[in-house]
């Protein structure tokens, strides 16, 4: 890992080593069958989708087994037939960690039987109806943060340029390389899709310098096309170039205000991917149901490209690629930048698992003394967010959010660079990951706490106008006893007078 350049402003980042080579030997294999799918109902940023099967059901290939309800989940479809053989609740990869989710476990058909397959439904007209269609078919975005494609694309006119991302800049990353140089014009109809879904002029497809394969297939497959429209945009290989910030800073010399989405600057970023699984709903109306997958590292015997039916353990992914080899140190889903390590090889595969690593000793970071901070500066210079490390690492220590909030902790994408190049070898990201948790937490306990209090200050306010109500009533029930009391009297009184006044009367007679 100490094997870096740092790379300097205005972008920031580092010279890594790329280690790609050893997943781009031969092509994507596309013939996985697993013999088991356990199907999350969360793979994308936003609420879980509701299951929509039951226990012993049969499904089809391509029938929706998670209702997206509210906005921005995604929907989730069967990739294979087969049984459902328990709806349970389990550890499932999340955006950088391990999630709880609803999950369908589906006893998958022999392929060698019929193929079940759901009909599936043409490419609508208007412009709502597509980005239905989209949501429908549960795309997300495949370079790794799985946000609701419709979501993205249903921008209201102020899109000028597409960008479209390429650079897969973090170390042993492959999958996008592949699809590059094997599904060239696939790509290109799906961008065009989406540049009539967000009214783009231009299309700027971002790729690394040093990618010449899928350089020289995409370019070929724009010549074909004959669409001037989409221009290729080589980028250096630096990373992380392709974080989606950075790269529209890279293209567009435009930096996305804090807190704000690309659109911000007239930009709609999306992955390379996501427009190849767009352009397959559209041709044959096929929801997203299988991604590719890059299987590296130097523990599995074949590394290499697969295409995998989202829900596929890893286990038999592994075994797919010729199973294990040596002492794996560690298993890593992502890249080795911005992955994270995991425990158990019966995790599924999501819509955003686009690495798996199973890394001999020397590929991981070892775990080294931590040392105070020297105020070298190192982390700054290299961050690609123009964040000052140094300053949020005091911060989360301390847990100061609204310092946290100042310096820009939501404008850390995670990147791990300023771990790279710290003298003192602080684990930063950890920091600032774990301090975004205890924000969120907080926040929420926050929310709870407010919404608590309201309720009771609302409950105390009914309370006191029961109260008064009360010591009205009762206010007025005494005035009307009082003066029920007091006509009682005066009747009385009258008719003793009245009495009274006929004795003396007789008694005058
Ligand atoms: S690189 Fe490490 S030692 Fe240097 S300023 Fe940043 S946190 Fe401190
Ligand atoms: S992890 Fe965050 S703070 Fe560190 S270099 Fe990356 S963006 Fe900057």
């Amino acid at each position: 890992m100490a094997e870096y350049q740092i790379h300097r402003r205005p972008t920031g980042g580092l010279h890594l080593a790329a280690r790609k080579t050893i997943s781009t030997a031969t092509r994507i294999n596309r013939n996985l069958a697993p013999e088991r799918l356990i199907i999350p109902m969360t793979q994308q940023l936003g609420p879980p989708a509701t299951p929509t099967v039951t226990v012993g059901q049969r499904v089809v290939r391509g029938q929706s087994v998670g209702d997206p309800g509210e906005t921005p989940s995604a929907a989730v479809h069967a990739p294979r037939a087969g049984t459902v053989l328990k709806l349970e609740q389990r550890l499932v990869p999340g955006g950088n960690r391990l999630v709880q989710s609803p999950c369908v476990v589906l006893a998958v058909d022999d392929e060698s039987t019929e193929p079940r397959t759901e009909p599936q439904g043409h490419w609508p007209d208007g412009h709502t109806d597509r980005i239905q269609a989209i949501r429908t078919a549960g795309i997300v975005g495949l370079g790794g943060a799985a946000f609701p494609t419709a979501e993205k694309l249903a921008t209201n006119g102020s899109c000028s340029t597409l960008i479209l991302n390429g650079a897969e800049c973090e170390p042993y990353i492959s999958c996008d390389d592949m699809l590059m140089r094997e599904s060239a014009a696939e790509i290109l109809t799906g961008a065009q899709t989406m540049m009539s879904l967000v009214g783009a002029d231009i299309c700027l497809l971002a790729i690394e310098r040093d990618k010449s394969l899928a350089l020289e297939s995409m370019a070929a497959a724009i010549a074909e096309l004959g669409d001037e429209r989409i221009r290729i945009a080589t980028v250096p290989s630096v990373y992380p170039a392709g974080g989606e910030r950075q790269l529209i800073e890279l293209l567009m010399g435009e930096e996305v205000p804090s807190g704000h989405y690309p659109i911000a600057t007239g930009c709609v970023c999306q992955n390379v991917a996501t427009a190849y699984a767009l352009d397959r709903l559209v041709r044959a109306g096929e929801p997203l149901m299988t991604r590719i997958v890059t299987v590296t590292g130097k523990g599995v015997r074949e590394p290499q490209n697969v295409e995998v039916p989202i829900g596929t353990p890893i286990r038999e992914l592994i075994q797919h690629c010729g199973g294990y080899v040596g002492n794996v140190e560690r298993l890593i889903l992502g890249g080795s930048m911005m992955g994270y390590s995991v425990s158990s090889d019966e995790l599924p595969v999501t819509k955003a698992t686009n690495c798996v690593i199973a890394a001999h000793r020397d590929e991981v970071r070892d775990s080294y003394q931590e040392w105070p901070c020297i105020r070298c500066g190192n982390c700054a210079e290299v961050c690609p967010a123009r964040l000052l490390p140094q300053d949020l690492l005091r911060r989360s220590r301390s847990y100061d959010y609204q310092q946290l909030d100042v310096l820009g902790l939501s404008d850390c994408i995670e990147c791990g660079c300023c771990d790279v190049v710290c003298p003192s070898q602080i684990p930063l990201t950890d920091y600032f990951r774990d301090a975004k948790q205890a924000r969120r937490t907080h926040e929420r306990h926050r929310r709870l706490a407010d919404t608590a209090q309201s309720r009771y200050l609302s409950k105390q306010e009914r309370l006191r106008l029961q109260q008064e109500q009360t010591e009205r009533l009762q206010t007025d029930l005494k005035a009307q006893v009082a003066a029920d009391s007091k006509l009682r009297q005066e009747t009385v009184q009258a008719a003793i007078d009245r009495v009274r006044r006929r004795r003396d009367a007789d008694d005058a007679r």
